[in-house]
């Protein structure tokens, strides 16, 4: 371990602050270290492996899609990634998808859409984005932009220019601004994600989808994090009763590998034509055949699943000694604790248990097919690190 910690602290960039933890092998929501010890992973990558680790039927649809072709450019037809359009479509009424191979890049091809589409139907001018205050989405410096977090944005000014921030929750606020501005579009998390695992009023998102339908601006929402299963819906934004113009997404796509889409609704289905945008690894067989065995399995049934388990995690963490709230939507959830969250983080790890944090809150993300009990012995866990005192 601290052989390797050496290496990784001399040859890999500095990004990231990492926990003293080497994990080296996993199934399901278990997580093994190089010592041998387990944890119960109550993170899943940041809500990438939905399925948790080295699922079977992922692993099975990924590894024959190995042994047949690992990549082919964009340049010719491959199954996989026509198979989950087609599935993604049919789940959700859009009309197209565009893939790519990560959040941020999901979230730049919707802003092209947007601007594209804007531009051509009421001028060129018609380019400013709405996002929330508080928001995520992504670190590229459009989508820094796009982020309504000023502490993102200071060491690398200039952004791309055309983004305008607004409070979450306040309709008459946002329509204001839209009506100043030269609005092209207005793009947020149905729950925010890395700001704290918020999520919006729904009378909210009803008005400024209302708002933005009556004036031909587009709704796009980022589920990036929110979305497949994660909320206990498909797609977060089918717990709000609207239906967007874009729906961007990643991390739980993929299973595991990286995979990004923009899923294209009707009044948008045609804005990008040929060389408008492009993605060489964008629709990577592989990565869209794990996909297809991710997004199939996500019935009906299986989201009930996901909200049952959600449930419990609320009552059973609600009101419990050293927490004063939980937040969040299906299993994505913000606990808000008495203890500093990275010393309760501390204690769960020693315990056995990883979680993550957002903002100030400790963030739970497990892989949505937890089992049950495994769930419970870890929601104990956390309870007791919760409680304890200094
Ligand atoms: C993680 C995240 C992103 C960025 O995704 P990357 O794959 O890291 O580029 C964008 N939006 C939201 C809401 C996210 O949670």
């Amino acid at each position: 371990m601290s052989e390797l910690k050496t290496l990784d602290k001399t040859y890999v960039a500095g990004t990231y602050n990492r926990f003293p933890v080497e994990i080296v092998s996993g199934k399901g929501s278990e997580v093994f270290d190089d010592t041998g010890k387990r944890y119960i992973d109550m993170g899943s990558g940041i809500a990438v492996n939905s399925f948790g680790i080295a699922d079977d039927i992922w692993k099975n649809a990924v590894i024959e899609q190995l042994d047949k072709v690992q990549h082919t450019s964009n340049l010719y037809y491959t199954a996989p990634c026509a198979r989950l359009a087609k599935l993604l479509c049919e789940r959700t009424g859009m009309k197209k998808v565009f893939f790519c191979n990560s959040g941020a890049e999901a979230n730049e091809c919707a802003i092209k859409v947007a601007r594209k589409y804007a531009a051509e139907k009421k001028g060129a001018e018609y380019s400013t984005i709405i996002t929330l205050q508080n928001s995520f989405h992504g670190r590229t410096l459009t989508t820094l932009a796009a982020t309504g977090q000023e502490h993102y944005h200071e060491l690398f000014q200039p952004l791309t220019p055309g983004f305008v921030h607004t409070p979450a929750n306040d309709a008459e606020a946002l329509i204001k601004l839209a009506k100043e501005q030269k609005t092209a579009a207005i793009l947020f998390e149905c729950v925010q994600g890395e700001g704290g695992v918020i999520a919006l009023d729904k009378e909210f998102v009803q008005k400024i989808a209302a708002f933005a339908q009556k004036e031909d601006i587009l709704l796009m929402v980022d589920e990036v994090q929110t979305g497949n299963g994660r909320s206990g819906a498909l797609y977060a934004y089918m717990n709000f009763g609207i239906q967007p113009d874009v729906v961007t997404t990643a991390k739980g796509i993929g299973g595991g590998l990286p995979l990004g889409a923009a899923l294209l609704g009707d009044k948008v289905q045609s804005v990008l034509g040929f060389g408008d945008h492009g993605s060489t690894f964008g629709g990577n067989p592989v990565a869209c055949a794990g996909a297809v065995s991710i997004i199939e399995r996500m019935d009906e049934e299986f989201l009930a699943d996901v909200r049952k388990k959600s449930e419990y995690v609320f009552s059973a963490l609600s009101g419990a000694r050293g927490i004063k709230s939980v937040s969040g939507m299906g299993l994505m959830i913000g606990i808000e604790t008495e203890r500093p969250s990275a010393e309760v983080l501390k204690t769960c790890m020693e315990n056995g248990v990883l979680c993550l944090t957002a903002k100030t809150k400790v963030r739970l993300l497990p892989a949505l097919n937890i089992p049950m009990e495994m769930l419970a012995e870890a929601v104990d866990i956390i309870k007791r690190a919760c409680a304890e005192q200094e």
